[in-house]
Protein backbone atom coordinates (compact mmCIF):
# COMPACT_ATOMS: atom_id res chain seq x y z
CA UNK A 1 0.00 0.00 0.00
CA UNK A 2 1.73 3.41 -0.78
CA UNK A 3 0.79 6.28 1.09
CA UNK A 4 -0.49 9.62 -0.51
CA UNK A 5 2.40 12.86 -0.13
CA UNK A 6 0.07 14.45 1.85
CA UNK A 7 -0.65 12.04 4.31
CA UNK A 8 3.17 11.95 4.10
CA UNK A 9 3.41 15.51 5.43
CA UNK A 10 1.02 15.37 7.82
CA UNK A 11 2.43 12.14 9.50
CA UNK A 12 5.78 14.25 9.31
CA UNK A 13 4.09 16.94 10.84
CA UNK A 14 2.20 14.79 13.72
CA UNK A 15 5.21 12.89 14.29
CA UNK A 16 7.16 16.25 15.05
CA UNK A 17 4.60 17.27 17.43
CA UNK A 18 4.37 14.19 19.24
CA UNK A 19 8.25 14.90 19.48
CA UNK A 20 7.61 17.92 21.34
CA UNK A 21 4.91 16.73 23.07
CA UNK A 22 6.78 13.41 24.22
CA UNK A 23 10.17 15.57 25.14
CA UNK A 24 7.27 18.20 27.08
CA UNK A 25 5.76 15.78 29.16
CA UNK A 26 8.41 13.76 29.97
CA UNK A 27 10.82 16.54 30.57
CA UNK A 28 7.58 17.83 33.37
CA UNK A 29 7.25 14.51 34.79
CA UNK A 30 10.90 14.50 35.55
CA UNK A 31 11.57 17.50 36.77
CA UNK A 32 7.95 17.59 38.85
CA UNK A 33 8.96 14.56 40.12
CA UNK A 34 11.90 15.66 41.36
CA UNK A 35 11.05 19.10 42.72
CA UNK A 36 7.65 16.78 44.56
CA UNK A 37 10.64 14.99 46.52
CA UNK A 38 12.41 18.02 47.25
CA UNK A 39 9.23 19.62 48.37
CA UNK A 40 8.58 15.87 50.62
CA UNK A 41 11.76 16.13 52.67
CA UNK A 42 12.03 19.52 53.43
CA UNK A 43 8.39 18.71 54.61
CA UNK A 44 8.72 15.66 56.12
CA UNK A 45 12.68 15.59 57.38
CA UNK A 46 13.56 18.59 57.00
CA UNK A 47 10.95 20.20 59.66
CA UNK A 48 11.33 17.48 62.00
CA UNK A 49 14.97 18.06 62.46
CA UNK A 50 14.42 21.96 62.90
CA UNK A 51 11.57 20.61 65.53
CA UNK A 52 14.09 18.12 67.31
CA UNK A 53 17.01 21.10 67.20
CA UNK A 54 13.86 23.51 69.18
CA UNK A 55 12.59 21.01 71.44
CA UNK A 56 16.85 19.76 72.59
CA UNK A 57 17.05 23.74 72.64
CA UNK A 58 14.08 23.92 74.84
CA UNK A 59 15.53 21.03 77.25
CA UNK A 60 18.77 23.01 77.48
CA UNK A 61 16.98 25.70 78.85
CA UNK A 62 13.66 24.59 80.50
CA UNK A 63 14.59 25.60 83.81
CA UNK A 64 15.90 29.00 83.48
CA UNK A 65 13.33 30.24 80.56
CA UNK A 66 9.90 30.61 81.18
CA UNK A 67 8.62 29.92 77.93
CA UNK A 68 11.18 27.03 77.18
CA UNK A 69 8.73 24.63 77.91
CA UNK A 70 6.19 25.94 75.66
CA UNK A 71 8.12 25.90 72.81
CA UNK A 72 9.13 22.45 73.62
CA UNK A 73 4.89 21.73 73.47
CA UNK A 74 4.64 23.73 70.44
CA UNK A 75 7.56 22.05 68.56
CA UNK A 76 6.28 18.71 69.92
CA UNK A 77 3.03 18.88 68.93
CA UNK A 78 4.69 19.79 65.48
CA UNK A 79 6.81 16.98 65.50
CA UNK A 80 3.51 14.51 66.51
CA UNK A 81 1.53 15.87 63.43
CA UNK A 82 4.24 15.46 61.10
CA UNK A 83 5.33 11.66 61.40
CA UNK A 84 6.47 10.51 58.17
CA UNK A 85 9.25 7.51 58.70
CA UNK A 86 8.92 3.65 59.87
CA UNK A 87 9.18 3.49 63.79
CA UNK A 88 8.91 7.57 64.05
CA UNK A 89 5.62 7.41 65.88
CA UNK A 90 6.54 4.91 68.30
CA UNK A 91 9.95 6.65 69.18
CA UNK A 92 7.65 10.47 68.97
CA UNK A 93 5.57 8.69 71.28
CA UNK A 94 7.87 7.92 73.79
CA UNK A 95 9.13 11.06 73.90
CA UNK A 96 5.60 12.62 74.66
CA UNK A 97 5.65 9.75 77.33
CA UNK A 98 9.27 10.99 78.40
CA UNK A 99 8.16 14.60 78.28
CA UNK A 100 4.91 13.70 79.86
CA UNK A 101 6.69 12.32 82.99
CA UNK A 102 9.61 15.26 82.66
CA UNK A 103 6.61 17.33 83.50
CA UNK A 104 5.06 15.35 86.55
CA UNK A 105 8.66 14.62 88.24
CA UNK A 106 10.75 17.42 87.15
CA UNK A 107 13.10 16.12 89.81
CA UNK A 108 13.78 12.84 88.02
CA UNK A 109 16.96 13.93 85.73
CA UNK A 110 16.75 10.05 84.06
CA UNK A 111 13.63 11.42 81.94
CA UNK A 112 16.34 14.13 80.31
CA UNK A 113 18.26 11.74 79.25
CA UNK A 114 15.26 9.37 77.74
CA UNK A 115 14.15 12.74 76.22
CA UNK A 116 17.21 13.69 74.42
CA UNK A 117 17.97 10.29 73.56
CA UNK A 118 14.20 9.88 71.80
CA UNK A 119 15.20 13.76 69.99
CA UNK A 120 18.50 11.72 68.82
CA UNK A 121 16.43 8.90 67.50
CA UNK A 122 13.79 11.11 65.86
CA UNK A 123 16.76 13.04 64.08
CA UNK A 124 18.86 9.89 63.22
CA UNK A 125 15.48 8.72 61.67
CA UNK A 126 14.99 11.79 59.27
CA UNK A 127 18.39 12.05 58.54
CA UNK A 128 18.84 8.37 57.20
CA UNK A 129 15.43 9.59 55.16
CA UNK A 130 16.95 12.42 54.03
CA UNK A 131 19.72 10.27 52.90
CA UNK A 132 17.65 8.01 51.14
CA UNK A 133 15.58 10.44 49.48
CA UNK A 134 18.53 12.22 48.30
CA UNK A 135 19.71 8.71 47.01
CA UNK A 136 16.18 8.24 45.48
CA UNK A 137 16.42 11.23 43.89
CA UNK A 138 19.63 11.26 42.73
CA UNK A 139 18.37 7.49 41.02
CA UNK A 140 15.23 9.38 39.87
CA UNK A 141 17.61 11.96 38.02
CA UNK A 142 19.66 9.49 36.49
CA UNK A 143 16.73 7.26 35.44
CA UNK A 144 15.22 10.92 33.77
CA UNK A 145 18.70 11.30 32.12
CA UNK A 146 18.79 7.64 30.69
CA UNK A 147 15.03 7.64 29.50
CA UNK A 148 15.36 10.70 27.78
CA UNK A 149 18.99 10.53 25.99
CA UNK A 150 17.22 6.71 25.09
CA UNK A 151 14.03 8.89 23.92
CA UNK A 152 15.95 11.05 22.15
CA UNK A 153 18.05 8.89 20.25
CA UNK A 154 15.39 6.70 19.04
CA UNK A 155 13.69 10.13 18.21
CA UNK A 156 16.85 11.53 16.41
CA UNK A 157 17.31 8.50 14.77
CA UNK A 158 13.88 8.42 13.24
CA UNK A 159 14.03 12.12 12.45
CA UNK A 160 17.30 11.42 10.73
CA UNK A 161 15.78 8.75 8.77
CA UNK A 162 12.78 11.51 7.83
CA UNK A 163 15.83 13.92 7.11
CA UNK A 164 17.39 12.03 4.60
CA UNK A 165 14.29 10.45 2.86
CA UNK A 166 11.57 13.07 3.01
CA UNK A 167 13.46 15.54 0.62
CA UNK A 168 14.51 12.37 -1.41
CA UNK A 169 10.42 12.07 -1.87
CA UNK A 170 9.57 15.37 -3.00
CA UNK A 171 12.44 16.15 -4.82
CA UNK A 172 12.96 13.14 -6.97
CA UNK A 173 9.70 12.53 -8.68
CA UNK A 174 10.06 16.82 -8.78
CA UNK A 175 13.74 15.76 -10.45
CA UNK A 176 11.99 13.60 -12.87
CA UNK A 177 9.41 15.44 -14.26
CA UNK A 178 11.37 18.64 -14.45
CA UNK A 179 14.02 16.49 -16.76
CA UNK A 180 10.48 15.06 -18.52
CA UNK A 181 9.38 18.45 -18.83
CA UNK A 182 12.46 19.57 -20.50
CA UNK A 183 13.04 16.38 -23.22
CA UNK A 184 9.26 17.79 -24.03
CA UNK A 185 10.63 21.24 -24.91
CA UNK A 186 13.19 19.89 -26.76
CA UNK A 187 10.27 18.12 -28.81
CA UNK A 188 11.39 14.22 -27.53
CA UNK A 189 7.89 13.12 -27.27
CA UNK A 190 8.91 9.79 -26.88
CA UNK A 191 10.13 10.68 -23.15
CA UNK A 192 8.06 9.03 -20.46
CA UNK A 193 7.92 9.26 -16.56
CA UNK A 194 7.90 5.96 -14.03
CA UNK A 195 7.35 6.74 -10.56
CA UNK A 196 7.36 4.00 -8.45
CA UNK A 197 4.71 5.89 -6.20
CA UNK A 198 1.19 5.87 -6.54
CA UNK A 199 0.59 9.33 -4.61
CA UNK A 200 0.13 12.28 -6.35
CA UNK A 201 3.81 12.28 -7.86
CA UNK A 202 2.60 9.10 -9.48
CA UNK A 203 -0.78 10.74 -10.65
CA UNK A 204 1.55 13.69 -12.32
CA UNK A 205 3.59 10.96 -13.68
CA UNK A 206 0.77 9.14 -15.51
CA UNK A 207 -0.64 12.66 -16.59
CA UNK A 208 2.44 13.35 -18.41
CA UNK A 209 2.73 10.31 -20.28
CA UNK A 210 -0.54 10.95 -21.16
CA UNK A 211 0.15 14.24 -22.56
CA UNK A 212 3.70 12.86 -24.02
CA UNK A 213 1.33 10.41 -25.76
CA UNK A 214 -0.90 12.59 -26.93
CA UNK A 215 2.06 15.05 -28.30
CA UNK A 216 3.63 12.11 -29.78
CA UNK A 217 0.59 10.98 -31.48
CA UNK A 218 -0.08 14.38 -33.01
CA UNK A 219 3.78 14.51 -33.78
CA UNK A 220 3.70 11.54 -35.70
CA UNK A 221 0.72 11.86 -37.65
CA UNK A 222 1.58 15.67 -38.22
CA UNK A 223 4.82 14.51 -39.78
CA UNK A 224 3.57 11.49 -41.46
CA UNK A 225 0.82 14.27 -43.24
CA UNK A 226 3.79 16.30 -44.33
CA UNK A 227 5.94 13.54 -45.44
CA UNK A 228 3.23 12.61 -47.58
CA UNK A 229 2.98 16.16 -48.86
CA UNK A 230 6.17 16.31 -49.43
CA UNK A 231 6.71 13.44 -51.16
CA UNK A 232 3.68 14.00 -53.45
CA UNK A 233 4.99 17.54 -54.31
CA UNK A 234 8.46 16.04 -55.03
CA UNK A 235 6.45 13.68 -57.39
CA UNK A 236 4.98 16.71 -59.01
CA UNK A 237 7.90 18.41 -59.39
CA UNK A 238 10.10 15.58 -60.75
CA UNK A 239 7.48 14.51 -63.26
CA UNK A 240 7.35 18.27 -64.86
CA UNK A 241 9.20 19.29 -68.25
CA UNK A 242 9.98 22.22 -66.58
CA UNK A 243 13.69 22.59 -64.84
CA UNK A 244 12.81 23.73 -61.05
CA UNK A 245 15.18 25.19 -58.20
CA UNK A 246 14.22 26.16 -55.18
CA UNK A 247 16.69 28.40 -53.52
CA UNK A 248 16.16 29.48 -49.31
CA UNK A 249 16.42 32.86 -48.51
CA UNK A 250 19.90 32.79 -48.21
CA UNK A 251 20.47 31.62 -51.54
CA UNK A 252 21.46 28.54 -50.89
CA UNK A 253 20.25 25.28 -53.16
CA UNK A 254 16.92 23.27 -51.17
CA UNK A 255 16.13 21.17 -54.03
CA UNK A 256 16.34 20.92 -57.74
CA UNK A 257 14.26 18.43 -59.86
CA UNK A 258 15.52 16.29 -62.22
CA UNK A 259 15.06 18.24 -65.73
CA UNK A 260 17.11 21.02 -63.63
CA UNK A 261 19.51 18.35 -62.96
CA UNK A 262 19.75 17.33 -66.43
CA UNK A 263 19.89 21.09 -67.69
CA UNK A 264 22.65 22.42 -65.54
CA UNK A 265 24.79 18.51 -65.37
CA UNK A 266 25.06 18.74 -61.94
CA UNK A 267 23.30 16.44 -59.19
CA UNK A 268 20.87 17.93 -56.63
CA UNK A 269 22.87 15.86 -53.67
CA UNK A 270 26.09 17.32 -54.85
CA UNK A 271 24.65 20.97 -54.27
CA UNK A 272 21.96 20.90 -52.36
CA UNK A 273 22.68 23.03 -49.42
CA UNK A 274 25.70 25.07 -51.35
CA UNK A 275 25.21 28.76 -52.13
CA UNK A 276 24.00 29.02 -55.59
CA UNK A 277 26.40 32.23 -56.61
CA UNK A 278 29.33 29.65 -55.80
CA UNK A 279 27.68 27.00 -57.49
CA UNK A 280 27.45 29.60 -60.52
CA UNK A 281 31.37 29.99 -60.39
CA UNK A 282 31.52 26.65 -61.72
CA UNK A 283 28.37 26.68 -63.66
CA UNK A 284 27.19 28.81 -66.55
CA UNK A 285 23.93 28.19 -67.05
CA UNK A 286 23.24 28.56 -63.42
CA UNK A 287 25.62 31.94 -63.67
CA UNK A 288 22.63 33.12 -65.94
CA UNK A 289 19.58 31.70 -63.84
CA UNK A 290 20.84 34.51 -60.88
CA UNK A 291 21.69 37.10 -63.55
CA UNK A 292 18.31 39.15 -62.96
CA UNK A 293 18.36 40.11 -66.79
CA UNK A 294 18.15 37.12 -67.68
CA UNK A 295 14.67 36.31 -67.05
CA UNK A 296 13.10 37.88 -69.75
CA UNK A 297 15.21 36.19 -72.52
CA UNK A 298 14.46 32.71 -74.34
CA UNK A 299 17.72 30.56 -73.14
CA UNK A 300 19.07 28.31 -75.64
CA UNK A 301 20.27 25.52 -73.43
CA UNK A 302 22.02 22.18 -74.99
CA UNK A 303 21.37 19.37 -72.90
CA UNK A 304 20.54 15.27 -73.51
CA UNK A 305 22.07 15.47 -77.49
CA UNK A 306 19.22 18.10 -78.28
CA UNK A 307 18.96 21.94 -78.02
CA UNK A 308 16.09 23.00 -76.21
CA UNK A 309 14.42 26.68 -75.08
CA UNK A 310 13.68 28.09 -71.91
CA UNK A 311 12.04 31.04 -70.11
CA UNK A 312 13.09 31.81 -67.11
CA UNK A 313 10.75 32.36 -63.93
CA UNK A 314 11.82 33.66 -60.67
CA UNK A 315 8.84 32.84 -58.20
CA UNK A 316 9.37 34.24 -54.43
CA UNK A 317 7.81 31.75 -51.93
CA UNK A 318 6.42 33.56 -49.29
CA UNK A 319 5.24 33.05 -45.54
CA UNK A 320 3.12 35.92 -43.97
CA UNK A 321 4.28 37.98 -46.27
CA UNK A 322 8.10 37.35 -45.62
CA UNK A 323 10.13 36.36 -48.70
CA UNK A 324 11.57 33.28 -47.30
CA UNK A 325 13.46 31.47 -50.68
CA UNK A 326 12.84 31.63 -54.27
CA UNK A 327 11.87 29.00 -57.04
CA UNK A 328 13.57 29.56 -60.72
CA UNK A 329 11.56 27.50 -63.01
CA UNK A 330 12.91 26.98 -66.56
CA UNK A 331 9.76 26.85 -68.81
CA UNK A 332 10.78 23.95 -71.73
CA UNK A 333 9.01 26.51 -74.29
CA UNK A 334 10.82 24.42 -76.89
CA UNK A 335 7.69 22.91 -78.61
CA UNK A 336 6.29 26.26 -78.99
CA UNK A 337 9.39 27.69 -80.19
CA UNK A 338 9.90 25.29 -82.93
CA UNK A 339 5.71 25.97 -84.00
CA UNK A 340 6.92 29.35 -84.51
CA UNK A 341 9.87 28.96 -86.46
CA UNK A 342 7.56 26.69 -88.87
CA UNK A 343 5.05 29.48 -88.49
CA UNK A 344 7.88 31.90 -89.73
CA UNK A 345 8.94 30.38 -92.13
CA UNK A 346 6.10 29.54 -93.40
CA UNK A 347 4.87 33.01 -93.70
CA UNK A 348 8.42 33.94 -95.03
CA UNK A 349 7.94 31.42 -97.92
CA UNK A 350 4.17 32.14 -98.33
CA UNK A 351 4.73 36.21 -98.16
CA UNK A 352 8.15 35.55 -100.54
CA UNK A 353 5.83 33.55 -103.12
CA UNK A 354 3.23 36.17 -102.88
CA UNK A 355 5.53 39.15 -103.93
CA UNK A 356 6.29 38.64 -107.19
CA UNK A 357 2.71 37.61 -108.58
CA UNK A 358 1.36 40.62 -106.98
CA UNK A 359 3.80 42.73 -108.37
CA UNK A 360 3.22 41.71 -111.44
CA UNK A 361 -0.58 42.10 -111.01
CA UNK A 362 0.01 45.87 -109.94
CA UNK A 363 2.16 46.17 -113.30
CA UNK A 364 -0.17 44.18 -115.37
CA UNK A 365 -2.42 46.98 -114.06
CA UNK A 366 -0.60 49.66 -114.68
CA UNK A 367 0.11 48.44 -117.94
CA UNK A 368 -3.34 48.16 -118.54
CA UNK A 369 -4.28 51.87 -117.86
CA UNK A 370 -1.56 52.62 -120.55
CA UNK A 371 -3.63 53.95 -124.03
CA UNK A 372 -1.03 51.99 -125.92
CA UNK A 373 -2.48 48.97 -124.59
CA UNK A 374 -6.20 49.99 -125.49
CA UNK A 375 -8.50 52.24 -124.59
CA UNK A 376 -10.40 51.19 -121.49
CA UNK A 377 -14.41 52.14 -120.35
CA UNK A 378 -14.40 54.89 -117.06
CA UNK A 379 -15.75 51.55 -115.36
CA UNK A 380 -12.87 49.47 -116.62
CA UNK A 381 -10.81 52.61 -115.27
CA UNK A 382 -12.11 52.21 -112.27
CA UNK A 383 -12.30 48.22 -111.61
CA UNK A 384 -8.15 48.65 -112.72
CA UNK A 385 -7.87 51.65 -109.90
CA UNK A 386 -9.74 48.53 -107.24
CA UNK A 387 -6.82 46.23 -108.31
CA UNK A 388 -3.99 48.31 -107.96
CA UNK A 389 -4.96 49.30 -104.36
CA UNK A 390 -5.72 45.62 -103.56
CA UNK A 391 -2.46 44.83 -104.93
CA UNK A 392 -0.71 47.72 -103.28
CA UNK A 393 -2.15 46.52 -100.13
CA UNK A 394 -1.26 43.06 -100.33
CA UNK A 395 2.25 44.36 -101.01
CA UNK A 396 2.46 46.32 -98.30
CA UNK A 397 1.30 43.20 -96.20
CA UNK A 398 3.86 40.59 -97.75
CA UNK A 399 6.21 43.36 -97.36
CA UNK A 400 5.87 43.38 -93.48
CA UNK A 401 5.18 39.83 -93.32
CA UNK A 402 8.64 39.61 -95.15
CA UNK A 403 9.95 41.99 -92.57
CA UNK A 404 8.94 39.87 -89.77
CA UNK A 405 9.78 36.77 -90.55
CA UNK A 406 13.82 38.34 -90.84
CA UNK A 407 13.49 39.67 -87.66
CA UNK A 408 11.92 36.61 -85.95
CA UNK A 409 14.81 34.28 -87.46
CA UNK A 410 17.42 37.17 -86.67
CA UNK A 411 17.70 37.83 -90.67
CA UNK A 412 17.68 41.31 -90.42
CA UNK A 413 20.09 42.45 -92.87
CA UNK A 414 21.34 46.35 -92.35
CA UNK A 415 23.40 48.40 -95.16
CA UNK A 416 24.70 50.89 -92.76
CA UNK A 417 25.67 53.43 -94.54
CA UNK A 418 26.55 57.53 -93.93
CA UNK A 419 23.09 58.64 -94.18
CA UNK A 420 20.85 62.38 -94.62
CA UNK A 421 18.26 62.87 -92.10
CA UNK A 422 16.79 65.38 -94.63
CA UNK A 423 17.31 62.81 -98.09
CA UNK A 424 15.18 60.13 -95.50
CA UNK A 425 12.15 62.34 -94.82
CA UNK A 426 12.02 63.60 -98.36
CA UNK A 427 11.46 60.03 -99.32
CA UNK A 428 9.61 58.75 -96.32
CA UNK A 429 6.88 61.52 -97.42
CA UNK A 430 7.35 60.86 -101.29
CA UNK A 431 6.49 57.74 -100.64
CA UNK A 432 2.88 58.35 -98.48
CA UNK A 433 2.20 61.92 -100.62
CA UNK A 434 -0.76 60.42 -102.60
CA UNK A 435 -2.22 58.36 -99.52
CA UNK A 436 -2.33 62.12 -97.69
CA UNK A 437 -3.85 63.79 -100.82
CA UNK A 438 -6.74 61.22 -100.72
CA UNK A 439 -7.48 62.26 -97.30
CA UNK A 440 -6.50 65.49 -97.95
CA UNK A 441 -4.18 65.43 -95.22
CA UNK A 442 -1.37 67.88 -94.89
CA UNK A 443 2.13 66.94 -94.08
CA UNK A 444 4.25 70.07 -92.75
CA UNK A 445 7.91 69.37 -92.43
CA UNK A 446 10.42 70.83 -90.13
CA UNK A 447 13.63 69.79 -90.95
CA UNK A 448 16.46 72.03 -88.88
CA UNK A 449 19.07 73.21 -90.87
CA UNK A 450 22.47 71.55 -91.21
CA UNK A 451 21.61 68.38 -89.47
CA UNK A 452 25.11 65.93 -89.40
CA UNK A 453 24.85 63.11 -91.04
CA UNK A 454 23.68 59.87 -89.69
CA UNK A 455 24.89 55.85 -89.61
CA UNK A 456 22.37 53.99 -90.45
CA UNK A 457 20.07 51.71 -93.19
CA UNK A 458 18.21 54.22 -95.49
CA UNK A 459 16.15 51.90 -96.81
CA UNK A 460 14.99 50.34 -93.52
CA UNK A 461 14.78 53.71 -91.94
CA UNK A 462 12.93 55.89 -94.16
CA UNK A 463 10.52 52.27 -93.90
CA UNK A 464 10.03 53.25 -89.99
CA UNK A 465 9.44 56.66 -91.10
CA UNK A 466 6.73 55.79 -93.41
CA UNK A 467 5.14 53.37 -91.44
CA UNK A 468 4.45 56.35 -88.60
CA UNK A 469 3.70 58.58 -91.44
CA UNK A 470 0.83 55.57 -92.56
CA UNK A 471 -0.55 55.55 -89.27
CA UNK A 472 -0.92 59.45 -88.21
CA UNK A 473 -2.83 59.66 -91.92
CA UNK A 474 -4.50 56.98 -91.39
CA UNK A 475 -5.76 57.61 -87.89
CA UNK A 476 -5.99 61.21 -88.41
CA UNK A 477 -9.40 63.15 -89.44
CA UNK A 478 -9.52 64.40 -92.89
CA UNK A 479 -8.12 67.67 -94.03
CA UNK A 480 -5.96 67.84 -90.74
CA UNK A 481 -1.79 67.94 -90.75
CA UNK A 482 0.68 65.68 -89.69
CA UNK A 483 3.91 67.51 -89.07
CA UNK A 484 7.58 65.48 -89.79
CA UNK A 485 10.28 66.69 -87.58
CA UNK A 486 14.07 66.34 -88.07
CA UNK A 487 16.04 67.91 -85.28
CA UNK A 488 19.16 67.41 -83.11
CA UNK A 489 18.77 66.94 -79.59
CA UNK A 490 21.98 66.81 -77.64
CA UNK A 491 24.19 64.78 -79.77
CA UNK A 492 21.23 62.78 -81.15
CA UNK A 493 19.27 63.48 -84.42
CA UNK A 494 15.82 62.66 -83.56
CA UNK A 495 12.89 61.93 -86.20
CA UNK A 496 9.35 63.11 -85.44
CA UNK A 497 5.24 62.53 -86.93
CA UNK A 498 3.04 64.11 -84.93
CA UNK A 499 -1.07 63.63 -85.69
CA UNK A 500 -3.82 64.88 -84.19
CA UNK A 501 -5.46 61.76 -84.12
CA UNK A 502 -7.62 60.14 -81.55
CA UNK A 503 -4.71 59.23 -79.71
CA UNK A 504 -3.83 55.98 -77.97
CA UNK A 505 -5.11 55.43 -74.03
CA UNK A 506 -2.18 55.41 -71.86
CA UNK A 507 -2.67 51.92 -70.71
CA UNK A 508 -1.68 50.67 -74.44
CA UNK A 509 1.05 52.82 -74.92
CA UNK A 510 3.31 49.78 -72.94
CA UNK A 511 2.06 47.61 -75.67
CA UNK A 512 1.76 49.66 -78.70
CA UNK A 513 5.24 48.33 -79.95
CA UNK A 514 3.95 44.13 -79.45
CA UNK A 515 4.03 42.10 -82.39
CA UNK A 516 0.38 41.95 -83.69
CA UNK A 517 -0.88 44.38 -80.93
CA UNK A 518 -3.45 46.71 -82.20
CA UNK A 519 -5.34 49.15 -80.08
CA UNK A 520 -8.72 47.39 -79.24
CA UNK A 521 -11.63 49.21 -80.98
CA UNK A 522 -9.56 50.62 -83.78
CA UNK A 523 -11.94 51.06 -86.93
CA UNK A 524 -8.57 49.73 -89.63
CA UNK A 525 -9.00 46.38 -89.95
CA UNK A 526 -6.60 46.11 -93.07
CA UNK A 527 -3.69 46.44 -90.91
CA UNK A 528 -1.54 43.59 -89.39
CA UNK A 529 -0.18 45.09 -85.91
CA UNK A 530 3.50 44.51 -87.21
CA UNK A 531 4.25 47.67 -88.47
CA UNK A 532 5.15 49.28 -85.45
CA UNK A 533 6.85 46.12 -83.78
CA UNK A 534 8.89 46.13 -86.79
CA UNK A 535 9.83 48.78 -86.57
CA UNK A 536 11.66 48.66 -83.09
CA UNK A 537 13.11 45.98 -84.05
CA UNK A 538 14.80 47.82 -87.08
CA UNK A 539 15.31 51.14 -85.00
CA UNK A 540 16.92 49.18 -82.24
CA UNK A 541 19.08 47.04 -84.30
CA UNK A 542 20.77 50.12 -85.79
CA UNK A 543 21.53 50.80 -82.16
CA UNK A 544 18.85 53.79 -82.17
CA UNK A 545 16.18 54.05 -79.62
CA UNK A 546 12.01 54.41 -80.19
CA UNK A 547 9.45 55.91 -78.65
CA UNK A 548 5.64 56.78 -78.32
CA UNK A 549 3.97 59.99 -76.52
CA UNK A 550 0.21 59.95 -76.99
CA UNK A 551 -3.03 61.43 -74.89
CA UNK A 552 -6.47 60.07 -75.94
CA UNK A 553 -8.22 62.84 -78.02
CA UNK A 554 -4.89 65.27 -78.96
CA UNK A 555 -3.09 63.19 -81.10
CA UNK A 556 0.18 61.17 -80.71
CA UNK A 557 3.81 61.40 -81.27
CA UNK A 558 5.78 58.48 -82.85
CA UNK A 559 9.81 59.33 -82.77
CA UNK A 560 12.76 57.50 -83.08
CA UNK A 561 16.47 59.14 -82.62
CA UNK A 562 19.60 58.05 -83.83
CA UNK A 563 23.15 59.19 -82.05
CA UNK A 564 25.12 61.66 -84.58
CA UNK A 565 27.98 60.19 -86.89
P1 LIG B 1 -1.07 48.42 -88.14
O1 LIG B 1 -0.49 47.73 -89.30
O2 LIG B 1 -2.29 47.75 -87.59
O3 LIG B 1 -1.16 49.88 -88.27
P2 LIG B 1 1.02 49.11 -86.32
O4 LIG B 1 1.99 48.26 -85.61
O5 LIG B 1 1.60 50.11 -87.24
O6 LIG B 1 0.01 48.14 -87.02
O7 LIG B 1 0.16 49.84 -85.25
C1 LIG B 1 -0.33 49.12 -84.17
C2 LIG B 1 -1.58 49.77 -83.60
O8 LIG B 1 -1.24 51.01 -83.02
C3 LIG B 1 -2.58 50.13 -84.64
O9 LIG B 1 -3.47 49.05 -84.82
C4 LIG B 1 -3.29 51.32 -84.01
O10 LIG B 1 -4.37 50.87 -83.22
C5 LIG B 1 -2.24 51.97 -83.14
N1 LIG B 1 -1.65 53.14 -83.75
C6 LIG B 1 -0.49 53.24 -84.47
N2 LIG B 1 -0.23 54.50 -84.82
C7 LIG B 1 -1.24 55.26 -84.35
C8 LIG B 1 -1.57 56.65 -84.42
N3 LIG B 1 -0.78 57.51 -85.03
N4 LIG B 1 -2.69 57.07 -83.81
C9 LIG B 1 -3.48 56.20 -83.17
N5 LIG B 1 -3.24 54.87 -83.08
C10 LIG B 1 -2.15 54.41 -83.68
Amino acid sequence: MSIRLKTKLSLGLVFLFIVILLFGVLGLFYINRLSNDGRQVLKNNHESLVYCNRMLGALENIHIQKDAEQIFRDNLQKQQANITEVGEKEVTDELTKNFKEMLATPTDTSNFIDIRRAIYQIQELNEMAIQRKSNAAQHTAENAKNTLTVVFTILTLVAFTFIFNLPGVISGPIRSLSEGIQEIAGKNYKKRIYLKQKDEFGDLANAFNIMAGKLDEYESSNLARIKFEKSRIETIINQMRDGIIGLDEKRGVLFMNAVAEKLLGLKETDIAGKYAPDVALTNDLMRTLLQEEASKKELKIYADGKESYFNKDVLDVTNNAAVIGQVIVLRNITPFHELNEAKTNFIATVSHELKTPLSSIKMSARLLTDLRVGQLSGEQMELIQGITEDADRLLKITGELLNMSQVETGKIQLKLQSADPVAIVAQAIHAVQFQAQQKHVQIRTSVASNLPMIQADVEKTSWVLINFLTNAIKYSPERSGVEVIAAKKGDKIEFLVKDHGNGIEEKYLPRIFDRYFKVPGSHDHNGTGLGLSISKEFIEAQGGSIWVDSHLGEGSQFGFAFTAA
